[in-house]
């Protein structure tokens, strides 16, 4: 699904460079390095804050311990979408309320927020999935009516520019209160380990976070809120660097690629293409593909038996996982989500794809389509 190893030939040079200084200077914690990228990170994103983090994962928990939510708080989620989003929810004591997506955006659909509203909702946490922004324009505006905080989940649209119904146009992640991001190594914006990041424009938060990642810790060894340890390493934050200066290219090879994907598949009857919205700039963390009338399954066997690393993305939505049984979300009713675990498939998407890798995959499901007519 990735090309880790052609990316890394083509950074070499100054990848190998930084860690051996690192390594030299043996500031494997809190290094200079972890204080330029947060500045770095400001800068790109246009954000008054980055706190960095060890992952992902934690970005999530973190922003939301930082809300001050009580046990059975509740928390607007979309089902459909990795776990960690809202396990660390259940984690905390809080109660997921799954809502279904956007059939054509995957993301969290707005009107389906404003009915699950509650008196003990606290927070909406969408999820910009696949490198598409969720509909924030009308997810702030539920917020406000219902004063609720909002967390984005970030992790795989980093870079993605959003255009606001005023004009302005700002960074995914940096519109909500808090924005979470993942580093891990296949997203697009990935160290050569864990990593993760948390933003926000509000002060308060913001210290609050810092404070709650280094053991709720306000001055050595003096601790003020129950926290956690939750650091970016400097050797990650000495990547992350080199390859935030690259992250736009990155984004380009990545559209480029969903480019050709579109182009080949579109007309295709059964095959419905990723929908680029008007409000957001899709930066392709997944190409995904939605499959009516043929059989998501076989193709996915099928490319798997030519060695073409396709991936369902996610098989079963959040609300049917055992984890959440005693959470009785399993009685939910998301038809639409449910509709898109059974159809949608991933294919390959990178950058550093090859114009041969391309026509492969593309003549492959072409090959499957021929077998099934
Ligand atoms: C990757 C991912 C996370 C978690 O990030 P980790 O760094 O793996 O902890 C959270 N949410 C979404 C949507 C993700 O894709």
């Amino acid at each position: 699904m990735v090309d880790l190893m052609s990316q890394y030939q083509d950074i070499k040079p100054a990848i190998d460079s930084a860690i051996a200084s690192i390594l030299e200077s043996a500031q494997f914690i809190n290094g200079p390095e972890v204080k330029s990228f947060q500045s770095e990170m400001e800068d790109y994103l246009g954000v008054k804050h980055v706190i960095p983090c060890a992952n992902g994962t934690d970005a999530l928990q973190i922003a939301l311990m930082a809300l001050g939510l009580k046990p059975g708080d509740e928390v607007i989620t979309p089902s459909f979408t990795y776990i960690a989003t809202t396990e660390v929810m259940a984690l905390l004591g809080l109660k997921p309320i799954f809502v279904e997506v956007d059939r054509d955006t995957f993301c969290i659909a707005p009107d389906s927020i404003e009915v699950a509203i509650s008196s003990k909702t606290k927070a909406i946490v969408p999820v910009h999935l696949y490198g598409q922004a969720a509909n924030m324009d009308a997810i702030m505006a539920i917020a406000k009516k219902y004063d609720l905080f909002v967390i984005e989940d970030n992790a795989q649209a980093i870079g993605s520019d959003y255009s606001h119904e005023n004009g302005k146009t700002t960074k995914t992640g940096t519109i909500g209160d808090i924005g979470c991001t993942s580093f891990f190594p296949s997203k697009n914006l990935g160290c050569y380990g864990d990593g993760g990041a948390i933003c926000t424009n509000n002060d308060e938060l913001a210290d609050k976070m810092r404070m709650i990642a280094n053991h709720g810790q306000s001055k050595r060894y003096y601790h003020d809120v129950v926290g956690c340890n939750s650091r970016l390493d400097s050797i990650q934050a000495a990547v992350l660097r080199i390859k935030l200066r690259k992250l736009d290219g990155y984004i380009d090879a990545r559209r480029k690629v969903a480019d050709h994907y579109d182009n080949f598949f579109a007309n295709i009857p059964g095959i419905k293409t990723p929908v680029r919205t008007e409000y957001s700039r899709h930066v392709f963390h997944q190409y995904t593909l939605t499959f009516e009338g043929i059989d998501r399954d076989e193709l996915n066997q099928f490319l798997a038996d030519r060695d073409v690393p396709s991936m369902i993305y996610y098989p079963v939505p959040a609300h049917k996982q055992k984890m959440f049984e005693s959470f009785g979300s399993g009685e939910t009713e998301l038809p639409i989500t449910d509709w898109l675990t059974h159809r949608v498939i991933s294919l390959p998407i990178h950058t550093e794809m090859e114009q041969d890798q391309l026509d492969y995959i593309c003549s492959s499901i072409e090959e499957f389509l021929k077998i099934k007519a």
